[in-house]
């Protein structure tokens, strides 16, 4: 059995230090230090996703998760899939626009089990992928691994195609309109800024 895994997604665009792995000092709402427990992989609404791996499918929902308080926003992974890899990895694929498999599901590796969005918390169509160290619910630096230390290795530094936001722009405003989260338009940071953070 061929037990390397596959991107989810083929990267086409730059990646920035907030898609990475690890600490971001600047959250895109929280404009304060945040864990990112994986990977993101900027790409257009309804790119394909693929399963990384043999698993079966656990969960396959909308997770619309908010922070309380004072600078509670929609901090959500959006409709989800989480998938157990046979290896005992369980394997977050969120912010996705729809999922095409359920709980129960047998999934070989390469099958497309969703179309990326920006479902849940999220500013820019993007695939967050996250890969836990073990069949568990808990997120976080601890339970999991990052990404680029078992996805196949590429060369990122060689994507230098900006993701157009533009477009995007009006979308995000009909989405703030519908209220998904407790803030106005004017709250959502977004910005032509290169220095963006999602
Ligand atoms: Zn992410």
């Amino acid at each position: 059995m061929n037990d390397e895994y596959i991107w989810p997604i083929e990267p086409k665009y730059k990646v920035t230090e907030h898609d990475k792995y690890g600490i971001r000092k600047n959250h895109y709402v929280l404009f304060k230090e945040r864990q990112h427990s994986g990977f993101d992989i900027t790409a257009d609404i309804g790119t394909e996703v693929h399963s990384i791996a043999n698993g079966t499918v656990i969960l396959a929902e909308f997770d619309g998760t908010t922070t309380e308080g004072f600078d509670s926003f929609n901090d959500g992974y959006g409709n989800k899939v989480e998938i157990l890899n046979d290896d005992g990895r369980r394997v977050v694929y969120g912010h996705l626009r729809k999922y095409f498999v359920k709980p129960g599901d047998i999934i070989t590796k390469n099958t497309v089990i969703g179309l990326t969005g920006s479902s849940g918390g999220s500013r820019v169509p993007h695939l967050h992928i996250e890969i836990r160290k073990e069949n568990t619910e808990e997120t976080g630096l601890e339970y999991t691994i990052n990404p680029l230390d078992v996805l196949p290795k590429i060369d990122l530094e060689k994507l230098t195609e900006e993701f157009k936001l533009e477009p995007y722009a009006k979308l995000w405003r009909i989405m703030a309109s519908n209220k998904p989260w407790d803030f106005t338009p004017e709250d959502i940071p977004y910005s032509e800024d290169k220095e963006y953070i999602r």
